[in-house]
């Protein structure tokens, strides 16, 4: 039987990065993935196969397409007869997906990395550590990692098939449909629908909480509602879905909203109700992995499972269902397993909308810091008041910087506006230090970027905005 120090089932974000990590430090790893595309073996799991990279390869077709039909005569560029190719679309898609996920072959093979497709199971402890079962052969490792990642949460009353579908049947509609449903204002949800919206669907969003993106800055959240709704994307909060039907040519949704029953047509649903873990064919129960009352992989606060040898990260143990969030704890259970003292900061992992205009936070939001009886002062800072941004013709949202009051510590940041995805990265870094609003407003900024947007928030937390 062949043996390995690390042994990895899953192969997503979580999986290959704490593979590769491992395989730098010395250990011999082997990585075992059941991730299939058109029959192939297809490493890098949801987020580059059917979720991360393909929605943000499809959003940034899209709004391509968007631009040149309505903002390019703004610019002085007349385009006619601008039309989509929705194979073409779909093809550049498919390439940056086979690139990415031949690309964690490559690194694979790079850092000698074992790979095997198909399940891996956990079948039993042994002298050596645990036998596990990698796609039909028997092999022992001596740590095993569980990073079997997530799947779409199904609606019971909508089940997946046919014109009702989750993630990767979103990303791959073959035709733009006419009337689009998507259940789940989330951030699936909204992506996707954008993706359609801009290609000429009609989308109707239906949400059960009574408001939008409950989670961001309420500034935030209010500012980017306004937005979707300026664009056409058509939602319905504190909605009750009743009943669903389909048939040959399309989809039927029974709702209540505002007591009132309303019925809806669609070609296609989109359900995109957030995801569960992934546990199913690893063997769980057999050998005793202990998940938690929603289905999660129990771990304590250095990725060990209740078997000792048997570590687990990403999706599959909850939080934030982020590929960076799963990444770093990739990074740091293999460093962890070196010896070295691998860490996560969960308090400052960014979140990010690749909607139009973007969204993108860290840390507490102003209600969440007051909530905790913090002292807050918050400064704000638009677009519009940005040369960079007029240059661009995007001068929607603004940056918003929540500071504790007593010590000027950022405590969070929020942004909605253009590009906000790559501003983010700033505020991040300096909040990993412990900076404060002063760091951030006396550090230079390049002239005209969108940046100094947040540099001047971060003045604006103490009333210095330079330019307001
Ligand atoms: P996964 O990526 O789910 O990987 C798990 C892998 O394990 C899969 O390949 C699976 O087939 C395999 N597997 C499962 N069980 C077994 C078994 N028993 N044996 C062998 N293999 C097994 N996150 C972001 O940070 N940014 C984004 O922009 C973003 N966009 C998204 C868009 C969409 C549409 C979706 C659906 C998700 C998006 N996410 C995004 C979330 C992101 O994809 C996940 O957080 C991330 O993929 C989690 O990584 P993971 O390694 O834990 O799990």
């Amino acid at each position: 039987m062949d043996s390995y120090d690390v042994l990895v089932i899953g192969g997503g974000p979580a999986g290959y990065v704490a593979a590769i990590r491992a395989a730098q430090l010395g250990f011999q790893v082997a990585c075992v993935d059941a991730f299939e595309r058109g029959g192939k073996a297809s490493l890098g799991g949801t987020c580059l196969n059917v979720g991360c990279i393909p929605s943000k390869a499809m959003l940034d077709s899209s709004e391509r397409f968007e631009m040149i039909q309505h903002e390019a005569g703004e610019h002085g560029i007349e385009v006619d007869g601008a039309r989509v190719d929705l194979g073409k679309m779909l093809g550049r898609k498919d390439s940056v997906v086979d690139k990415l996920t031949g690309g964690v072959a490559y690194l694979f093979k790079k850092n000698k990395v074992k790979s095997f497709h198909g399940l891996g199971r956990l079948v039993r402890q042994d002298e050596g550590g645990w036998v596990v079962d990698a796609a039909g052969t028997e092999v022992v490792a001596r740590h095993v990692i569980v990073a079997t990642g997530s799947s779409p949460r199904e609606l019971p009353l909508a089940p997946f098939g046919g014109h009702i579908v989750e993630n990767s049947g979103a990303l791959a509609f073959t035709q733009v449909p006419q009337k689009l449903g998507v259940i789940g204002a989330g951030v699936i949800g909204v992506e996707l629908g954008s993706v359609w919206r801009r290609l000429g669907a009609q989308v109707t969003i239906l949400e059960a909480l009574p408001s939008f993106l409950m989670a961001a800055d309420d500034a935030v959240s209010k500012e980017a509602l306004k937005q979707f709704q300026k664009q056409g994307l058509d939602f319905h909060f504190g909605v009750q879905i009743s009943a669903v039907t389909q048939d040959e040519s399309g989809v039927s949704v029974t709702y209540t909203e505002k007591e009132q029953e309303v019925s809806a047509r669609f070609d296609k649903l989109i359900v995109s109700i957030g995801r569960v873990p992934h546990t199913a064919g690893l063997g769980a129960e057999a050998v005793g992995l202990e998940l938690d009352e929603r289905g999660f992989v129990k771990v304590d606060g250095h990725y060990r499972t209740n078997l000792p040898g048997v570590y687990a990260i990403g999706d599959v143990i909850g939080g934030a269902m982020l590929a960076h969030k799963a990444e770093e704890e990739g990074v740091a259970l293999a460093e962890t397993l070196a010896g070295q003292a691998g860490h996560v900061n969960y308090d400052v992992v960014p979140w990010v909308i690749y909607t139009s205009p973007e969204i993108a936070w860290a840390g507490l939001t102003e209600k969440g810091a007051k909530e905790q009886g913090l002292n807050v002062k918050t400064g704000q800072f638009p677009f519009s008041a940005n040369g960079r941004a007029l240059g661009h013709n995007d001068t929607r949202g603004f940056v918003k910087v929540v500071a504790d009051a007593n010590t000027d510590k950022i405590l969070g940041v929020h942004m909605v506006g253009p590009n906000v995805s790559e501003l983010i990265g700033e505020t991040v870094a300096i909040m990993e230090f412990g900076g404060s609003a002063e760091d951030l407003a006396r550090t230079v900024h390049a002239h005209p970027t969108l940046s100094e947007v947040v540099k001047e928030a971060a003045l604006a937390t103490d009333k210095r905005a330079l330019h307001m």
